[in-house]
């Protein structure tokens, strides 16, 4: 017999999405031809012809009065919503929404769609879920659950699906935290994991905190940066306006694997009679500083949600990234350099919560087996650099991570050395190993040509990999555009015993250990005892005793941040954080390098 079909629902601030289980596996269905999102926008056209998703967002600039937006954040409350001349309450808006969901996947699955599992913010009061049950039954939905968004996700990831058991029978505890920043709003939830059983023990957020105000605070600079130019009209053009807030929103996106983006709007506006063409040139630095005030509030959410949970950070065992925002790559960073481990976005996080609900959907019909399949890339890939500082001593730096999602393409930035250095050796390397001799050198290339510069020539290095494991790798001479590729074939196929022989026999040579040989240990594993981690002590002992002689002598801000990264690593140190070291010397390295320079 065929189970029952139940479906899923992330019905969000900004966007919804709707999934669905067929055969054993999570389907995320298209809501237009090229996107699973709907923007969650309702909105009524001059002609008064319902719109939803795009389209109402589309007019929102123009009409406001006529288009709804957020109407999540109104959900439980006793209001009326304008739109045109009517009004509504939030239940019957989000109701269109889930209306155009259920007949999106009608049309897709060739048959009626009766029962839908919806998700809501852990925090949703009661009355904030009654609501949300009510719109599903305005649409035509039975709403066989409300479930969670952090319980959602951490069934995406198949956290809670298959109950692991101790050698008595007893179930295992996980304990995951949820970090979920989507367009509008954010929260981060402990969820405590056992066998197949998931409760939200803490969670703890800011409403109108999200990608948005990301988008805001670019548009704002970009207002600035006009206005110091003498166009001072700007806020005062809708249409220029909402040009930037779209350019701001691309430019954000692009920010996240790119360390430079080009903002160009041709023919912005008017000014005094003269068309305004914007065309700057805004870099991930900037736009981080830009929003660092908004990451910190998270993080110390994220200190608060642990408490309420009578937890701490070492009670973790996972942490489960969520929402289109949480792709912001310093957000990673800070949560691994916070947390002191790796952090998960394996799971499309637009769309892991509305997987997570088809998931709990198919558990309700009966069906235990399905998976989120998700395509990963199983090896870290970087290239090599000098670390600063130094002449004649490399380091690894990754620049794709192993478990990205792929098809990715990445860029990082690096700088030549030498004035008027004219070439160029760019070395990739697979593997996750600190030490760059450690890891498989699987490709090389010499650019030539560099145009004459000082010291500091910024070289773009950007990999691509292909779900069919194909790496090109390009490296470009930001100034003049000069470029150079190649194509790596296979950069997904393991190392074959010989290579990985070689590799080994590489490292005894250089650290004279010949029981090296028969051990290698990965760096997640390195015990106290370990001559790579004592190595490694030791180089950050080095490092930070060079630091600690630089600080009479230097600025009072940049004495205070050496002292802030000093301590960091005293504490990595002492927790044996090795994934967290060798990132965090480097950013030492690099400030040593620079304060030096100038
Ligand atoms: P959600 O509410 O989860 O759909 O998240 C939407 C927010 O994620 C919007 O602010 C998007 O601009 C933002 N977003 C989507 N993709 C990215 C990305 N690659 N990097 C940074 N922000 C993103």
């Amino acid at each position: 017999m065929m189970s029952e079909l139940i479906v899923g629902i992330d019905l969000g601030t900004t966007n919804s999405e709707i999934a669905v289980v067929r055969q054993g596996r999570v389907e995320v269905i298209f809501v237009t031809p090229d996107s699973f999102m709907l923007p969650s926008v309702v909105g009524l056209d001059p002609a008064n012809q319902l719109l939803v998703g795009d389209a109402a967002r589309n007019q929102y600039m123009l009409h406001p009065e006529r288009t709804i937006r957020s109407v999540k954040r109104q959900m439980g409350n006793e209001v009326r919503l304008n739109l045109g001349v009517d009004a509504f309450t939030p239940q019957e808006i989000s109701a269109m929404i889930l209306r155009r969901l259920k007949s999106v996947a009608e049309a897709y699955l060739g048959q009626a769609v009766k029962k839908a599992v919806i998700t809501v913010p852990a925090f949703f009061s009661d009355a904030q879920r009654r609501a949300t049950h009510e719109a599903g039954e305005i649409a035509g939905l039975e709403v066989v659950r409300i479930i969670n968004e952090p319980t959602a996700a951490a069934l995406a990831y198949g956290e809670a699906n298959s109950p692991l058991k101790k050698n008595n029978g007893e179930s295992l505890q996980n304990r995951v935290l949820v970090y979920d920043l989507g367009g509008g709003t954010f929260d981060v939830s402990v969820v405590l994991i056992e066998g197949d059983v998931v409760e939200v023990l803490a969670s703890h957020g800011n409403n109108h905190l999200g990608g948005d105000d990301f988008d805001s605070k670019i548009v704002d600079f970009l207002v600035r940066h006009l206005e110091t130019q003498g166009i001072t009209t700007v806020r005062s053009s809708i249409s220029a306006m909402a040009r930037l807030q779209r350019a701001a929103e691309s430019a954000k996106i692009i920010l996240s694997n790119e360390p430079f983006v080009t903002i160009s709007e041709e023919y912005l506006l008017e000014h005094q009679g003269k068309p305004v063409h914007l065309n700057l040139e805004f870099s991930r630095q900037e736009y981080e500083d830009l929003i660092a005030p908004y990451i910190d509030e998270t993080m110390e959410a994220i200190q608060t949600a642990l408490k309420e949970a009578g937890l701490s950070v070492r009670h973790i065992d996972r942490v489960l990234l969520v929402g289109g925002a949480s792709r912001t790559p310093c957000i990673t960073e800070r949560l691994k350099y916070q947390l002191g481990m790796d952090v998960h976005a394996e799971v499309n996080p637009d769309l892991c919560v509305a997987m997570g609900a088809a998931l709990q959907g198919s558990i309700i019909s009966g069906d235990h087996r399905a998976t989120v399949l998700v395509d990963v890339t199983p090896y870290t890939f970087g290239t090599s650099s000098l670390v600063p500082g130094t002449f004649s001593e490399t380091c690894y730096v990754p620049i794709i991570h192993k478990n990205t999602p792929i098809p990715v393409t990445k860029t990082s930035v690096f700088y030549t050395i030498l004035d008027q250095q004219k070439e160029v050796e760019i070395d990739i390397y697979q593997g996750d190993s600190v030490y760059l001799n450690e890891n498989l050198k699987i490709g090389d290339f010499i650019v030539n040509g560099l145009s004459n510069r000082p010291s500091g020539n910024e070289i773009l290095i950007n990999l691509t990999l292909d779900l069919n494991g194909i790496l090109k790798v390009t490296a470009t001479e930001k100034r003049t555009g000069l470029q150079k590729s190649i194509t790596i074939n296979n950069a997904m196929k393991a190392a074959d015993a010989g290579e990985l022989a070689k590799v080994r026999q590489r490292i005894d040579e250089l650290s004279g250990d010949a029981d090296r040989s028969q051990r290698h240990t990965p760096e997640s594993e390195l015990t106290d005892a370990d001559p790579a981690l004592q190595r490694l002590k030791t180089e950050v002992q080095e490092l930070m005793e060079k630091a600690e002689r630089m600080l009479p002598e230097i600025a009072a801000e940049d004495a205070e941040e050496m002292r802030r990264m000093i301590q960091a690593l005293k504490e990595h140190l002492v927790l044996n954080a090795t994934a967290l070291l060798q990132p965090l010397m480097h950013e030492l390295a690099d400030m040593i390098y620079y304060l030096q320079r100038n």
